[in-house]
């Protein structure tokens, strides 16, 4: 299958190009030629395994792939808590959440970062492309720590995660300062996430760098979900989330269900509304934002405007202000003009701000609502949903619940909703414990205990470990500085 750029300038022939590249060489986004109708598939699946699905919807688009993607698939997913990535829980009448942060680090970049590692090898290989790999992360803390351990010590690969000081929880910085492996290095950079993703495009765009780097052995190549092969793997759970409510009665095949979605940098969503292009019952994609809601602005006004105040919020894996990912909604809304989407980000990049108009507004209406949460509601959502249905969640699926909540008292309807559950409780204790217990618990893992103790919900063994574990990455750096610190880790 052939995969366009955003930008128009660049086109690949297959899966596997658009996954080595990362990004496409004009700054765009790499974009299936076509999305494969799954419409009249949904039955097939109904009784496959978790991978047996990944594998199915995977290969449509990537048969250069073969016959080892689905073995691949397999090992990727069995490193999820009882081989599922993506378990239903019923919590009310009609209210659903599809838990993905069962995997290795306890957040759902787990679902794509598993996998990642074997499509980019598998990926060289089938480019003929001769060089190691140096994979370039820009994390706002799940990510980061998903990829160091998707990548640890695999071979021909090298991989360094860049993540805000101060911008991510005790656990996530932990998880990521202690990472074991060879291959690896951790540095924080000093400003928030979108200093980290705008480090990294830009060490990207640097052609004499990229030359340099050739020299000695490597290629650069990029984790981020702005990588098809980030995305692709979240399309799975949707389908998977849709054909387990059929499977058990919930729903009948062919009932229409709305997804909310916790959204960051676009990617979680924009795999929903690929599902939904390739035939998934999916009537509306719910948009849930924290405070930084420029998203929520988004989708009222059609004008994206990233000149506003930054905020550090409980939920620091959405604190961004440059969704990359929604460059790939904009794109199909303007029916894949890709001169007119590359003005608007030419325009986003210089100003700041881009519009698009009131017929691509209203043709994004029809799938996607949009709303945010505040911090204290965010607090009260944890607190009353324990409560009245004693469900334990973390802050970034609280502030998708509680836009669920709004969204539900708007509409008045009583259609099937499906939350997105992005990370578990443990890795986010303080901010839990604060919303449980009214204070705040200074340290993560007594958090921990007094959230189990009070919940029955065990702490996850990945975890627990980390106490014990030494610290292996410290190091904090300037953003001029980032292409001298990947240079000497290179060399080491
Ligand atoms: C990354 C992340 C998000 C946001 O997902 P996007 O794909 O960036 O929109 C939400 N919640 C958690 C816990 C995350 O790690």
């Amino acid at each position: 299958m052939k995969f366009y750029s955003t930008r128009g300038k660049d086109t690949v022939n297959s899966a596997a190009e658009a996954i080595v590249k990362g990004l496409s060489s004009d700054g765009g986004l790499f974009v299936p030629e076509t999305f494969p109708d799954f419409s009249d598939k949904l039955e097939n699946m109904l009784s496959m395994e978790y991978y047996e699905r990944a594998n199915y919807i995977l290969s449509a688009f990537m048969p250069e792939y073969g016959d080892e993607l689905k073995v691949k698939c397999k090992a990727a997913y069995d490193k999820f808590e009882n081989s599922e990535p993506a378990p239903v829980v019923k919590v009310d009448d009609n209210f659903y959440i599809t838990e993905l942060f069962h995997g290795p680090t306890l957040a759902f970049k787990d679902v794509a970062l598993t996998l990642l590692p074997f499509l980019l090898k598998k990926g060289s290989t089938v480019c003929g492309i001769k060089e190691d790999i140096l994979v370039l992360v820009a994390t706002s803390g799940d990510t980061g720590k998903a990829a160091l351990e998707g990548f640890k010590n695999a071979d021909g690969n090298k991989i360094m995660v860049f993540y805000p000081t101060g911008g991510v929880s005790d656990m996530q910085k932990l998880q990521m300062s202690t990472q074991e492996g060879e291959n690896v290095n951790v540095v924080s950079v000093v400003g928030n996430f979108d200093d980290c993703q705008s480090t990294v495009k830009k060490i990207f765009s640097d052609e004499k760098f990229a030359e340099d780097l050739k020299k000695k052995g490597y290629r650069l190549s990029s984790a981020n979900s702005i990588n098809f092969g980030r995305l692709a793997p979240q399309i799975t759970y949707y389908f998977s989330s849709y054909c387990d409510l059929v499977s058990s009665g919930e729903i009948s095949m062919g009932d229409k269900v709305d997804f909310v979605v916790p959204t960051g940098n676009f990617g979680n969503i924009l795999a929903g509304y690929y599902a939904k292009k390739m035939g998934l019952p999916i009537d509306k994609l719910v948009c849930a934002s924290n405070r930084n809601n420029v998203l929520t602005e988004f989708f009222a006004s059609g004008k994206y405007d990233k000149n506003r105040e930054f905020y550090k919020t409980t939920s620091p894996s959405m604190d961004i202000l440059i969704s990359s990912n929604l460059e790939r909604l904009v794109f199909e809304v303007s029916d894949r003009n890709c001169d007119l989407t590359a003005k608007r980000m030419e325009e986003l990049k210089n100003t700041g701000v881009y519009e698009v108009s009131k017929t691509e507004l209203n043709k994004m209406a029809e799938t996607f609502y949009a709303d945010f949460a505040d911090e204290e509601e965010c607090k009260e959502t944890i607190a009353e949903v324990f409560d009245e249905n004693g469900y334990l969640m973390d802050p970034h699926t609280a502030v998708a619940v509680s836009v669920y909540k709004k969204y539900k008292s708007y509409t008045g309807s009583n259609k099937p909703v499906v939350v997105l559950s992005t990370a578990s409780p443990y890795k986010f204790g303080q901010a839990v414990s604060e919303a449980l217990f009214g204070k705040k618990i200074k340290d993560a893992f007594i958090a921990a205990e007094k959230i189990s103790e009070q919940s029955a919900v065990p702490i996850p063994e990945n975890i627990l470990s980390l106490k014990n574990k030494p610290i292996r990455f410290n190091k904090s750096i300037d953003k001029a500085d980032a292409e001298d610190e990947v240079l000497n880790f290179i060399n080491k």
